[in-house]
């Protein structure tokens, strides 16, 4: 999906340099570009245009207020938006920013050196626009009368993406994600075409229970299935924060976890942090789906509104590093630091962390090298259904070894 950004902020006190930079996020796709000196004017603009700013490229030394008070400015107004540092990052600097990013929740994005690098601009900007980008065409989504039709017609698809461990190759457990299936149109539809009808029109738990009860009864059909580890968790499924405000889901999910069969430790039921997590009824629902035994995971981490105080108090069993901090962290020393604290945070909080959107191959070697964590990503698998995921994971233990499958045939 195409996607652009309204407005972003360069603040520089060369002129050359705003110029240069002003041109180029016109020529990527940013609808407009306003220029500042000094972070206190900026800040002043924000404070004026609240909400209105997608993104800030911003130099570290500058008159009247560094890049870090700057960062830290920024998290104390609550700055939604991305934020990229136009500097050459000392490893002394690029720890503090980073340190002052995740406790006051400041989405630092990266690093852009000077003179600037016009292919690894176009990174980051494509990461701004992940966080904040909206669609340049809006998405053609399906009509109610079909999403029911489908439902009614038993055509929900689970997909499989498998998880790794990085280190030891063992499989740990598959994401799953819904398709809407189309057969007279020979058409799989994707859930960003349905996922939102099925908010608004209130059939989104009806979908969950149907996707739930179809891939739990698929899994626990798969010949190696309990040769599979039980520690991280099996099966990840993904729910809607609004989800959360239904107080019959834990008893709902127990309940097809019990007609199938399936041990309810091995179900992870995946939460975005793209919106706030904060109503009481939506982390009593959190706690009770603990109690209940299921496993929790925040997704997309580092998108959207925890900060690392209010995830030590959260019930979350994963934290589910987003895509936008793992794709070119090879070369990035500020992701590379956040995955870092991450990996730290997670192992004295005792939870998983999943690592997601493994696409290159320089990015997985430096995470098998560097860190020992779960991986997701096109690289190791694309999304695929429950035959195609048998044959995969043959595959693969096939080339990995099958030493850590206990009785794979
Ligand atoms: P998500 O939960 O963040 O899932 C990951 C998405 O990234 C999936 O897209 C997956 O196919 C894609 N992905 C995986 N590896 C890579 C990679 O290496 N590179 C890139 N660029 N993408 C990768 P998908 O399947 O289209 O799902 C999109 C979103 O739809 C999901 O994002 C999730 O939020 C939502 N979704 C899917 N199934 C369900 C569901 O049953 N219930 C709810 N509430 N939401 C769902
Ligand atoms: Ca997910
Ligand atoms: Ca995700």
């Amino acid at each position: 999906m195409e996607l652009t950004l309204k407005r972003t902020l360069v603040i520089d006190d060369s002129r050359a340099i705003r110029e240069l930079l002003s041109a180029e996020l016109k020529n990527l796709g940013v609808q407009e570009v306003v220029c500042f000196e000094n972070g206190a004017t900026a800040l002043d603009y924000l404070h004026e245009n609240p909400g209105k700013v997608d993104g800030i490229l911003t130099d570290l030394h500058m008159p009247r207020m560094d890049g870090l008070e700057l960062l830290h400015k920024l998290g104390e107004m609550n700055y939604q938006g991305g934020v990229i540092i136009v500097s050459a990052m000392e490893e002394r600097i690029v720890q503090l920013a980073v340190q002052i990013a995740l406790s006051l929740h400041v989405h630092l994005l990266g690093s852009l050196e000077k003179p600037i690098n016009l292919e690894r601009l176009a990174q980051l900007l494509f990461r701004l626009k992940q966080v904040r980008g909206v669609p340049v065409r809006p998405l053609e989504l399906i009509k109610k009368r079909e999403l029911i039709e489908r439902l009614e017609q038993g055509h929900v698809l689970p997909y499989y993406q498998p998880k790794v461990d990085i280190q030891t190759k063992q499989i740990t457990g598959v994401e799953v994600l819904c398709r809407l299936d189309n057969p007279e149109r020979h058409e799989i539809i994707s859930p960003d075409r349905f996922i939102p009808v099925a908010h608004r029109f209130g059939l989104i738990d009806l979908l969950t229970d149907t996707l739930m009860a179809q891939c739990l009864a698929e899994i626990r059909s798969l010949r190696d299935w309990d040769a599979l580890p039980h520690d991280p968790a099996l099966v990840s499924i993904n729910l809607l924060p609004s989800q959360l405000y239904n107080d019959s889901l834990p008893a709902r999910c127990t309940s097809i976890c019990d007609h199938i069969g399936f041990d309810r430790s091995r179900v992870v039921f995946e939460i975005t942090e793209r919106q706030v997590l904060s109503e009481p009824a939506q982390l009593s629902t959190l706690d009770r789906l603990r109690i209940h035994g299921f496993g929790v995971s925040l997704d997309d981490f580092g998108t959207g509104y925890t900060n690392i105080r209010q995830l030590r108090e959260l019930p979350f069993t994963e934290i589910k590093v987003d895509q936008c901090l793992i794709q070119h962290i090879v070369s990035d020393r500020v992701s590379q630091v956040v995955l870092e604290s991450l990996i730290r945070i997670a192992a004295e909080l005792k939870m998983t962390l999943v690592t997601e959107g493994i696409e290159d191959i320089q990015d997985y070697l430096y995470l098998e090298q560097a860190h020992h964590v779960i991986a997701q990503g096109y690289l190791i698998s694309r999304p695929k259904p429950i035959h195609e995921l048998e044959r995969w994971m043959h595959a693969w233990y096939k080339e990995h070894g099958a030493a850590n499958i206990r009785q794979i045939r």
